[in-house]
């Protein structure tokens, strides 16, 4: 018999290899393994030791980690029904598991034992984690109060469960049978979309639907206002006691009530006055009161841009399109029309100038310049044949003579059948210094994006947001491959705070609005001109478009998240609590009948509960990072290597080792300042 592929550890996954009928086999074997580890240390006479717990288990989970990744992977990226089948089967398994062990209470006590005075600073930092994980899990609690909790988190699961279901109904059982005269405006390929449902269902006209790639466009482009309300109020009541006809039996007020009052219960039980409190616990925030204060703060600042976009956008609709008092859902309209008139470009004309050679080697000229590594072609087992893979070396003269692998990385570019859409990166495994065996583990990372395939025998042509993503994705994926932390927990990305994470990433996003990056990145796919000055002139004017309003929208979210898990009494209607953040924010006003809230699954339903600020929070962080760099930017307008390599060893290589405010004081100097990102986003 063969081997079981998913068993192999000795080196990178074989992914050639792996059949969805090794994954229960695996599994069976690798879960006992991590059973019986978890038996062994939290025997009464097992030492209270960190490298001797890590040397039992760790090691035992983190291989199935690894394994399952690789499944995880492998069902993302190359789906069979076969292998589905094999994922979803194992997923309860392995998901009870990590519940397991992440609430094991002898193991919990066994950490507390160990003697923290012995540990170096960056396993004190994973020690540290682990405490506070078993706690927010509830591991403090005893008797009816460990029962409660218990019950709490089973029924959050199914709530937000039926949360999203609700929102996912409301939204596919709404249907429109437009006519042709009522689609003036609305591209062809929406309304070929909208011919095509009506006629599956024999019917006459065009079936609208709420549908992002529907309804976006429909606000944006049809001329019939009246067509347009119909469909805003429709979109904007969904899952509410708002809703029309029948769409009422998704009525989601009840849940939010119970998921709000249950919140409330869990922080009382773990001693904290509201769930606002729990949620910054393991964040870069220190509290909820500094979140508010940091969004009022940049409310504050962006509220005169946001009043300048209004204006604009009510002047244009005035003397352009005779709409002399717009309604709420006219705005994305009379927003596209006059983005049209002053910034229009076409997205075909950019993508000729960007190949997906000259991109990939204009990421990795900034990479190996800015954080003196080289970059270079390797060999690995693959899943496809489109799928390239790299390494990492430190130049020899920093790594003492010797090039030095630091880590390595897989880069899936293409779009095909069977694989998820989108970009991301995820990790294959972290750096270690094995307990068991002694040897250093290096980095390995996976990076995954979804580009149209090149026609024509030319290259892959990619669009300026593609070419973003990638710049993004490599940012996690470097804070994953440059760290120099030993200790697998707070490695890489591993232990860095939910609301920093985002700032390797959009920090490399930056590059992507330089001048002096862009024409070094771009040649003409047929006459290998680079990006031509009027053509990023007009792109750069395009970017800010409307940046105050937009700014705006995030606060209000975060804004009403923060308020809703602290000052708010779960068990009281909520719709005041929105109507009063919109009004201190919002500068459009929305209808009384509007109920956004309803369909936040963004809060309800996945992990921003209190959290939502984070995505402001990171692009303030990774907009400061960037702004040393601009600061620094030689005669060239190239950036400083000296910037590059405190960035390199402030940020990307310490890791989750200690907190990120302490790593970003490093690298700065000072707490991060709103300034530099208000300034990118044209409001300064
Ligand atoms: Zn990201």
């Amino acid at each position: 018999m063969q081997p079981n592929p998913l068993l192999s550890f000795s080196d990178l996954p074989l992914f050639d290899q792996i059949r969805p009928e090794h994954v229960a086999p695996a599994l069976d074997t690798l879960l006992a393994d991590a059973d019986a580890a978890l038996e062994q240390v939290t025997a009464a006479d097992f030492p209270a030791d960190w490298t001797g717990i890590a040397r039992v288990l760790d090691t035992a989970t983190e291989r199935l980690g690894r394994a399952w990744n690789a499944v995880g992977h492998l069902n993302a990226v190359a789906d069979t029904p076969e292998l589905r089948a094999a994922y979803n089967e194992a997923l309860p398994r392995v998901t009870e598991f990590w519940t397991r062990l992440g609430a094991d209470e002898r193991l919990y006590a066994k950490y507390k034992a160990i003697d923290t005075a012995a540990l170096n600073p960056a396993q004190r930092q994973a020690h540290r984690n682990a405490m506070r994980n078993f706690v927010l899990s509830g591991a403090e609690l005893t008797g009816a109060d460990k029962e409660r909790f218990a019950a709490i988190q089973e029924r959050q699961a199914e709530l937000a469960q039926k949360f999203s279901e609700n929102a996912l109904d409301a939204t596919d059982a709404y249907a429109y049978y437009a006519t042709e005269d009522e689609l003036d405006g609305v591209p062809p390929d929406v309304r070929q979309a909208a011919r095509e449902a009506a006629e599956a269902e024999d019917k006459a006209g065009f079936k609208l639907t709420l549908k992002l790639p529907m309804y976006l466009p429909i606000m944006q482009f049809a001329r019939s206002s009246a067509l347009r309300e119909r469909l805003y109020r429709a979109y904007v009541t969904r899952a509410s006691d708002q809703a029309e006809g029948d769409g009422i039996r998704f009525d989601n007020s009840a849940l939010i009530r119970e998921i709000l009052a249950l919140r409330q219960e869990e922080a009382r039980l773990l001693g904290y006055a509201n769930f606002g409190e729990v949620s910054v616990v393991p964040k870069m925030a220190d509290s909820p009161a500094q979140v508010i204060g940091f969004l009022r703060d940049l409310a504050r600042r962006a509220r005169p841009y946001a009043e300048k976009d209004v204006a604009d956008l009510r002047a244009f609709a005035a003397s352009t399109l005779h709409l002399p008092d717009p309604q709420p859902w006219d705005w994305a309209y009379v927003g596209e029309q006059l983005k049209e008139q002053r910034y229009a470009f076409s997205e075909q004309e950019v993508k000729q100038y960007f190949t997906a050679p000259k991109v990939l080697a204009g990421l990795f000229k900034i990479v190996e310049t800015l954080f003196e590594v080289t970059i270079r072609r390797d060999y690995a087992p693959v899943w496809h044949p489109t799928v390239e893979f790299y390494r990492i070396e430190r130049a020899a003269a920093l790594a003492g003579g010797e090039p030095q692998l630091v880590g390595q990385f897989y880069l899936d570019p293409s779009a095909r059948s069977g694989k998820r859409g989108g970009a991301w990166m995820d990790d294959v495994r972290a750096r270690w210094l094995r307990p068991d065996d002694g040897q250093l583990q290096t980095p390995v990372a996976q990076l995954v994006c979804n580009f149209a395939a090149g026609v024509d025998g030319k290259p892959p042509l990619l669009t300026h947001d593609d070419v973003t993503t990638l710049f993004h994705e490599f940012g996690h994926g470097l804070q994953h491959m440059l760290t120099q932390i030993d200790e697998h927990d707070v490695s890489g990305i591993s232990g860095v705070e939910w609301d920093a994470v985002e700032l390797p990433s959009q920090f490399m996003e930056n590059f992507c609005w330089e001048w002096d990056v862009l024409r070094h990145m771009t040649a003409h796919v047929d006459t290998g001109e680079p990006l031509p000055r009027a053509l990023y002139d007009k792109m750069l004017a395009g970017k800010n478009y409307q940046s105050g309003m937009q700014t705006l929208r995030q606060i209000e979210f975060s804004l009403f998240d923060m308020l809703l898990h602290t000052e708010h009494a779960p068990d009281a209607d909520f719709m005041p609590l929105l109507r009063q953040v919109r009004e201190e924010v919002a500068v459009l006003p929305a209808p009384a009948f509007s109920r956004t809230a309803h369909t936040f699954s963004h809060i309800f339903a996945g992990g921003y509960a209190a959290g939502y600020y984070s995505y402001k929070w990171a692009e303030v962080l990774s907009a400061d990072a960037y702004a040393a760099f601009e600061e620094t930017a030689g005669p060239d307008g190239l950036p400083s290597v000296e910037t590059g390599r405190r960035y390199r060893e402030a940020i990307l290589e310490s890791g989750g080792s200690r907190p990120a405010m302490e790593s970003f004081k490093a690298f700065r100097g000072r707490e991060p300042s709103l300034d530099a990102l208000l300034r990118h986003q044209g409001m300064a």
